[in-house]
């Protein structure tokens, strides 16, 4: 079953189209890679998706509705960003429990869903600590808690680990495999790394100049590349 489909989206930024004719199913419950070079269209795809930017043309739709009129806090999608983009003054625990206040979720219900939540990403021990005293990975998993608790159907994570060093990178990456096994929600994660696409994904969707190269399993593109880009980006042996 297919969570998400972009059917026919377009994207124009003044006179220049970055988005062109995108047709994409996001299968329910996958772990979906979206990976091309730098400027290809990824951000602005997901943020379509999360309803932050409007397409120029198309439709989105998320499960049986379109979302094209559903404004982005109403599409049970939740966003994790590059930057994290945490309050500096807030503490881990107020940062993560922001959006809940926002929505009326009472107290004790708000303290036992920041507790569950930062036990699963191990931010039990700092929830008293300001994001200037947490390390780049606690930082991470602030910005995921905090995507987390909204209990989103489907998960956008948008070059999340670009900011780590390379070991935490690798760590981080295991973490976030088992974190989709253990939510079964729909992962949509983008990187320009090739090799960790491949190494994340159940689904790859390579994009490059604001078109879908080719959309299929890690196993299917290294052995049935659909053209010569896909080919050459993941590095396909001659
Ligand atoms: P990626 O995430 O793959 O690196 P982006 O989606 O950020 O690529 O950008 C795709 C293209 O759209 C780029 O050419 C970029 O310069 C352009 N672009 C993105 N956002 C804007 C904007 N707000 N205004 C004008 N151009 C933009
Ligand atoms: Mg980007």
């Amino acid at each position: 079953m297919a969570r998400i489909q972009l059917k026919g989206i377009s994207k124009k930024f003044k006179d220049e189209t970055v988005i062109q004719d995108l047709n994409l199913e996001i299968k329910d419950g996958s772990f979906t890679v979206l990976v091309g070079p730098s400027g290809c269209g990824k951000s602005t795809t997901l943020r379509m998706v999360a309803g932050l930017e409007k397409q120029s043309g198309g439709e989105i739709w998320i499960d049986d509705t379109c979302v094209n009129d559903t404004p982005p806090g109403l599409r049970d999608v939740a966003m994790v960003f590059q930057n994290y983009a945490l309050y500096p003054t807030m503490t881990v625990r107020g940062n993560i429990e922001f959006g809940l206040k926002n929505r009326g979720v009472s107290r004790n219900e708000r303290e036992k869903l920041v507790k569950d939540i930062s036990e699963i990403v191990g931010l039990a021990p700092f929830l008293d600590k300001k994001p200037q005293n947490l390390s780049g990975g606690q930082r991470q998993r602030v910005a995921l808690a905090r995507a987390m608790v909204k209990k989103p159907k489907v998960f956008i994570l948008d070059e999340p680990l670009s900011n780590l060093d390379a070991k935490l990178r690798n760590q981080m990456r295991t973490e976030l495999i088992q974190l989709h096994k253990r939510l079964g929600t729909t992962f949509v994660y983008v990187t320009h790394d090739q090799v960790e696409a491949m190494s994340m994904g159940d689904e790859i969707v390579v994009m490059n100049k604001g078109e879908i190269q080719q959309a299929d399993s890690p196993m299917k593109l290294y052995q049935d590349p659909a053209n010569l880009f896909t080919a050459q980006f993941i590095g396909t042996p001659a």
